[in-house]
């Protein structure tokens, strides 16, 4: 018997203990509430007050939108059978499925841990003291005040990890400078660059790739694919790629090297590669009655909110059929479409199937002002959706 057929215990209301309230557990509680109600105890757990984007995190850092406007708070979450715990999880037992807190221990008939990707920084030394990352809601507020201090000299953007959140963030970031530069009347002064650790933007698909190539050309930002920088010299502001070429820079924005968090990796849930492993059919980790879902998993598909957020329904479906009896549900089909801002305030909208009979492929869909409302109301459907606020 695999360990996600093991049955949940016959209890009057199952315990199901969600670590983390990103996408994955917040898609997750509120599909279990939405078809349990009371009959399920869930409780949700994050150490922060309120969810953030991670497209909003870019809308931060160029000044369009403000800090508060971005956040949705999880005071809000009114929902039968979900009760929310802002504590900060300092151990996982995932044998006793019990789990210790700033505040308390809880033990749990389901555990589902969807903790994110945290960011080592030291990773790339260097990286601290002479350049920035752009990836977490703390960096992007700094940046918000310093990127309009930057007028001339040279601009990178750079990805320093294997793999990232959101393949397309980085060349959205470079469409959203390149903007802002000009709106500023200063691109002409400004060099910029975007290197990736990747060979093409979006390896699985060369019509999306063409696409972002395209762009950065039209915009004169020069691409260097493969080229991952390994350390940076704050001091001559000088960076040293994986192959020994270099680059000096004036202004460095780096997508930072991925971690499991810390607690995952001390209580023994990851594997060699540094993830949760899980069976892509049910999400079930090793372990008997936990499960895995979102970015801290090494699920085969780009780290993204939109499959943390497919994972989580196909993870509640499981949940529901070990609950209430019946077939298992299809598996998870690794389709997501993501939207991508390309400057002006138009965005496109990339489609990518992983998981399907044919080899992961992807299409690209053209910017216009319908897929920006698209996104407007991507983001307010889960506002209303998880929070029951606009
Ligand atoms: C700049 C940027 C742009 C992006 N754009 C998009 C986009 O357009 N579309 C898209 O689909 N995705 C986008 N993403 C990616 C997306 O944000 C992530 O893939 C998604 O949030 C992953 O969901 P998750 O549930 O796995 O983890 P997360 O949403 O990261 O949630 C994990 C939660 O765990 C909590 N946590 C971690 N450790 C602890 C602890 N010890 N104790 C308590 N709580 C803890 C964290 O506070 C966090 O709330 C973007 C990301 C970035 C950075």
């Amino acid at each position: 018997m695999s360990a996600a057929q093991v049955p949940i215990p016959k209890v009057p209301t199952p315990r199901v203990l969600i670590l983390g309230a990103g996408f994955g557990g917040l898609e997750l509680s509120s599909r279990l509430s939405e078809e349990l109600g009371d009959a399920v105890s869930v409780t949700l757990i994050d150490k922060s007050d309120s969810f953030v984007f991670g497209f909003s995190k870019l809308d931060v850092m160029f000044g369009k939108r403000q800090p508060n406007e971005v956040r949705s708070y999880y005071r809000n979450i009114a929902k039968p059978g979900v009760e929310f715990r802002q504590e900060t999880i300092q151990s996982i037992d995932p044998n006793a499925k019990r789990v210790v807190t700033d505040k308390g221990t809880y033990d749990a008939d389901i555990l589902v841990v969807a903790l994110g990707a945290d960011y080592d920084l030291a990773a790339t030394p260097g990286l601290a003291e002479g350049g920035h990352e752009f990836y977490s809601v703390a960096a992007v507020e700094q940046l918000r005040d310093f990127l309009p201090t930057f007028s001339a000299g040279v601009a990178v953007i750079a990805v320093l990890g294997p793999f990232f959140k959101c393949p397309a963030a980085p060349f959205e970031a470079a469409f959203m400078l390149h903007e802002m530069l000009e709106e500023r009347g200063v691109r002409g002064d400004v060099k910029m660059y975007v290197l990736s650790s990747l060979p093409a933007p979006v390896p699985i698909s060369k019509e999306i790739s063409g696409a972002i190539i395209g762009a950065l050309a039209e915009r004169d930002i020069e691409l260097w694919a493969s080229s991952r920088i390994t350390s940076i010299d704050p001091a001559t502001h000088v960076a040293t790629i994986e192959d020994g070429r270099t680059l000096a820079f004036d202004l460095l924005l780096g997508v930072p090297v991925h971690v499991a968090p810390p607690v995952v990796v001390e209580g023994g849930l990851t594997e060699p590669d540094g993830w949760i492993g899980i069976d892509t059919a049910t999400f079930a980790t090793k372990f008997p009655g936990v499960y895995a879902v979102g970015d801290v998993t090494s699920t085969p598909v780009p780290r993204t909110g939109v499959m943390a957020e497919g994972e989580a329904r196909t993870l509640a479906n499981v949940l529901l059929a070990q609950l209430r009896g019946g077939d298992p549900p299809p598996p998870f089909d690794g389709v997501a479409a993501c939207y991508v801002e390309w400057g002006n305030d138009l965005v496109a909208r990339i489609e990518v199937e992983f998981l399907g009979d044919t080899p992961p492929h992807g299409s690209f869909i053209e910017p216009s002002a319908a897929i920006t409302a698209e996104k407007v109301e991507f983001g307010a459907s889960r506002r209303r959706r998880w929070f029951g606020t606009d």
